[in-house]
Order: C-alpha cells, then sequence, then structure tokens
C-alpha cells in the first residue's frame, strides 16, 4: 500500500490493551487512566482479523504494544494467530515485568523479537520512573528473552532531552555491558504535538513514516501526532485500513484525544 506522499506502508502496531502493570511518570497520572470498557475492547478474532488484511494489504511487520501487553489474558495465544501470517517482522514492546514468566512461550508462539522499556538501570530511579516497578524483574525479564532468542532485544529509553542525562548514560553501559540495543526516545507530549526523531531507531520522521495503528478499542490512526482515526467495527477492517492510509498526514501535528497507552507509541 502506497499513501498519496508515496510512502510505502508496511507496518502496523497493535494496542491489546489500555492497562498496565505500572504508572510511568511521563505516560500515565498516578491513579492510572480512565479505562476503557471491556466490551468496547477488541476481542483476538477481531485483532486478527485486522492483522490477516494488512498483511493482505501488504503490510509485513507487525508489532503488539499497549498499555502492557503481557497483562492482557491469553496474549501468547494471540501471538500464535498473528505468527501464523508469515511476516518478515513480528515483534512486541513490553515493560519487561512478566517476561520471565511469558519470554519462551512467546518465542515457540512465533514472536521474533521484543522492544524493552527501560529508563535507568538504577533500583530507586526505576521505582520512582515508574511509580510501581521492582527493576530486578525487568533484568530477569530480559535474560528470559535472551535465553529464549526473541532477538535482536531493542531497549526504549525514555530521555528529557539527551542522551548524557545520568539515567541514559546509566542504561547506554548496561547495553553496552550486555549486548543489547539501545533507542533514545525524547519524551514527547501528544497534546503539544512535540516529538523528535528517534535515535537508533526510525520513528518519528514523517517523511519516511511507513506505519499504522491499531488501538485496543479498534481504531485504526494513521498518526500518532493527529486525532484522524478510522473503527475497524463500523467499516470493516479492509475499509478502514484504506481510509486511513488514503488519510495518512504528510506530517504530524496534534493528538488531543488519545493517551499513549491507547495507542501503544
Ligand atoms: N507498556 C509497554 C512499554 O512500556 O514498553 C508498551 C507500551 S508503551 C506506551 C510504548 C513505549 O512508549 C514505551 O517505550 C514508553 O517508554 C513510550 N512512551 C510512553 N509515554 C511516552 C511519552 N510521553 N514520550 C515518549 N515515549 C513514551
Ligand atoms: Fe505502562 Fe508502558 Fe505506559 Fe509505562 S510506558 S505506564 S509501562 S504503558
Amino acid at each position: 500500500m502506497y499513501d498519496k506522499y508515496k510512502r510505502r506502508i508496511n507496518y502496523l502496531r497493535i494496542s491489546v490493551t489500555d492497562r498496565c502493570n505500572l504508572r510511568c511518570v511521563y505516560c500515565m497520572p498516578a491513579e492510572g487512566i480512565k479505562l476503557i470498557s471491556h466490551n468496547e475492547i477488541l476481542s483476538y478474532d477481531e485483532i486478527f482479523e485486522v492483522a490477516k488484511t494488512a498483511v493482505s494489504l501488504g503490510v509485513d511487520k507487525i508489532r503488539i504494544t499497549g498499555g502492557e501487553p503481557l497483562v492482557r489474558k491469553d496474549i501468547v495465544e494471540l501471538v500464535r494467530m498473528i505468527g501464523t501470517l508469515g511476516l518478515k517482522d513480528f515483534g512486541m514492546t513490553t515493560n519487561g515485568i512478566y517476561l520471565k514468566k511469558y519470554a519462551q512461550a512467546l518465542k515457540d508462539a512465533g514472536l521474533h523479537r521484543v522492544n524493552i522499556s527501560l529508563d535507568t538501570t538504577d533500583p530507586e530511579r526505576y521505582r520512582k520512573i515508574t511509580r510501581l516497578g521492582d527493576i530486578n524483574q525487568v533484568f530477569e525479564g530480559i535474560e528470559a528473552a535472551k535465553k529464549a532468542g526473541l532477538t535482536p532485544i531493542k531497549i526504549n529509553c525514555v530521555i528529557k532531552k539527551s542522551k548524557d542525562e545520568p539515567d541514559a548514560q546509566l542504561v547506554a553501559k548496561f547495553c553496552e555491558e550486555n549486548d543489547l540495543q539501545i533507542r533514545y526516545i525524547r519524551e514527547m507530549d501528544l497534546e503539544t504535538g512535540q516529538f523528535w526523531r528517534v535515535q537508533g531507531g526510525d520513528g518519528g520522521e514523517c517523511s519516511i513514516c511507513n506505519r499504522l495503528r491499531l488501538t485496543s478499542n479498534g481504531k485504526i490512526r494513521p498518526c500518532l501526532f493527529s486525532d484522524l482515526e478510522y473503527d475497524v467495527r463500523t467499516l470493516g477492517a479492509e475499509k478502514a485500513i484504506r481510509m486511513a492510509v488514503g488519510e495518512k498526514p504528510k506530517n504530524g501535528t496534534v493528538a488531543m484525544k488519545v493517551k499513549f497507552s491507547n495507542i501503544g507509541g
């Protein structure tokens, strides 16, 4: 699929839940967010239908995200379903807290690799940033992902402004020592539309953006920094995808009506 700016759209990011076991300061308020009701959340069959349709239209890269994807019940089943689609690249973005438990099962179900979010290696700082997290679970999760072969493992590290910040430097050192690739993501604000290129990745560069997003309540979004969305339940998967590609903006501006936890970053 090509959009009207001749960008080839081959990448779908699927947010499977808006729920999370952490409360990262840049993503959610301490008390959590108003949750989407269960009947609004797409079932695995509905998600699979969108994924299958997207693949038939030329998508060959899918990433599962959230909220935290590993808190959704039977997530391995969805991975198994999507794993049958013969993707070139099939990844998941996770905070890693439950990876120790799931890494091998995810690999066996067909997942290729994981991105794990880690903004510091200092346990106290980690607790402060995530409000709830025990960093040792993330370290164990990273080990489990390595052992299961969910590689190459990329570490998503959110920075305020620069990769020279002390927390980011700790993460860089940890990645070097543990054979992990680091991607620096500058903290964004969807409502002001301030965003930057991901360093070590290809996000944030509108001219080469190849992405569509599926929110957990079934909206196809052509751009992270726009409120355009197309509902797969009312339009059907194919029409929603085609309309999103047709209307994909040249550049992002602002998104007022969505949270990172529903769109998945
Ligand atoms: N819960 C999973 C995790 O944290 O990896 C997946 C969903 S999370 C919304 C996806 C990515 O978005 C994470 O790497 C997170 O650090 C990033 N993120 C969340 N809020 C952000 C913000 N305001 N600016 C930049 N990145 C953000
Ligand atoms: Fe949860 Fe990921 Fe948001 Fe942190 S960044 S609160 S782990 S969804």
